[in-house]
């Protein structure tokens, strides 16, 4: 595949109705709203678009085998994308976090895709480590200089790469890049251990989800370590048991991990004997199930007072938003009938294509079918570290319930 310079431009044309939504700034310029292009286009380019007036409207990066056919860079006054704007987007990019973690948190996003200006891209930090995760191929043919970029301002032992599955055979093919490849650095060795508010955590960043921990939960955790004392707390999709941990440390009598991957309980168990130096966290007796959730909420032997209800996104097409929200409702209805009296329902929704009213609503339907007394506590959504710049970023919503009968 020849390379993609920094100097190959495409020009391009939108349909009036994208030229607005670009203007408004949305990062996104489907397919489907071009209205003509100067040549066919290679995946990494900077496409420039122009308005009807022939005049500058954006300049993104094209991608040939997406639907997004542009992810938008720069929209407004004509700009010339080179290697010091790169290098200022980037400074941009950390000052907007600048004091928002301190020696106790560790494990953070540092570029999160579109919202932060870098569509596609996203580069978590675990400690010393960084995993760069691109959600479109458009990155590959940048990698060089991205990665040239990242390490003269952000030091770290070394970056990982990580391929969202729809790149990979391509990234493979004609980059000899696959996921989990170690970029720079030696490769680590086991998991790679972080902190989180004082808390210590392992992260696969080789092959784990995402890139090897949920880092948006990281408030929502940090609610539920102030509601956990003395409850014994059910943590159902809990992956490698983040919220178990921080119950623990809290208080909680008893902890239980529920999941249907055996690998995230293996990991949950390391995660919590990392913790042990807590006194509250030894004091604590943590137990793991291995089992579809739905399933055995519906049948579990005992109540909780506390329960967690995170699961993977439900709706992964916006056609299955409304089966999404039957979902939700149900998944919660069951929950709830677990929960003891004073106890508390910390729900959750990953799903971009669910809207948080609905899925709030949706929560609320099942306390109020309940027929048990509730009141709402607080909703939250997405933490400073994970921005949502345009609707289809807001992803993140959790809401916290207590039923006091
Ligand atoms: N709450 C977690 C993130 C959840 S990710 C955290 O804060 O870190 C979703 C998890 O749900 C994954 O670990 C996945 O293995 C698990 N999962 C998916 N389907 C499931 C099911 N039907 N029953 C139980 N767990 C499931």
């Amino acid at each position: 595949m020849p390379a993609v310079t920094a100097n190959t431009r495409l020009r391009l044309r939108v349909k009036a109705t994208a030229e607005t939504i670009v203007r408004g700034g949305h990062p996104w310029v489907f397919a489907d709203s071009l209205r003509d292009q100067n040549r066919e286009g290679q995946t990494g380019e900077l496409a420039v678009i122009y308005d009807r007036n022939d005049k500058f409207l954006a300049v993104g990066l094209f991608d040939a085998d997406s639907p997004i056919r542009v992810r938008i860079l720069h929209a407004g006054k004509p700009q010339t994308i080179d290697a010091a704007w790169w290098q200022a987007r980037l400074s941009q990019t950390r000052a907007r976090r600048a004091g928002l973690f301190d020696a106790q948190t560790t494990g953070y996003r540092l570029i999160h895709g579109e919202s932060d200006g870098w569509p596609g891209l996203v580069l978590d930090r675990y400690d010393t480590t960084l995993a760069l995760k691109l959600y479109t191929a458009a990155w590959l043919p940048r990698m060089d200089e991205t990665l040239a970029l990242i390490k003269a301002q952000i030091p770290s032992e070394r970056i990982v790469l990580r391929l969202s599955r729809n790149l990979q055979a391509a990234a493979a093919k004609d980059f000899q890049q696959h996921d989990g490849q170690i970029l720079f650095g030696a490769p680590p060795e086991g998991a790679v251990i972080f902190c989180e508010n004082g808390v210590r955590f392992e992260a696969d960043v080789i092959r784990g989800q995402k890139t090897g921990f949920f880092l948006d939960q990281r408030e929502n955790r940090r609610e539920v370590e102030t509601l956990a004392a003395g409850r014994r707390v059910l943590n159902a999709f809990s992956f490698s048991g983040g919220f178990s941990v921080y119950a623990a440390r809290g208080g909680a009598k008893s902890v239980t991990d529920l999941d249907i991957s055996a690998h995230a309980l293996e990991s949950a168990k390391r995660n919590f004997a990392l913790n042990r130096n807590f006194p509250a966290v030894a004091a604590c007796r943590q137990e793991t199930v291995q089992a579809d959730a739905f399933d055995w909420i519906e049948k579990a032997p005992a109540k909780f007072d506390l329960i967690v209800l995170d699961p993977p996104s439900l709706a992964k097409r916006a056609s299955e938003s409304e089966g999404a929200v039957r979902a939700y409702e149900r998944l919660n209805s069951l929950g709830i009938n677990l929960l003891a009296r004073d106890g508390v329902l910390v729900a959750g929704s990953c799903s971009a294509h669910v809207p948080a009213a609905e899925f709030f609503d949706a929560v609320r339907r099942a306390a109020m079918k309940s027929g048990r007394k509730f009141s709402e506590l607080k909703t939250m959504r997405q933490p400073p570290d994970h921005p949502a710049g345009f609707k289809e970023a807001e992803y993140l919503k959790v809401i916290y319930l207590k039923f006091t009968t």
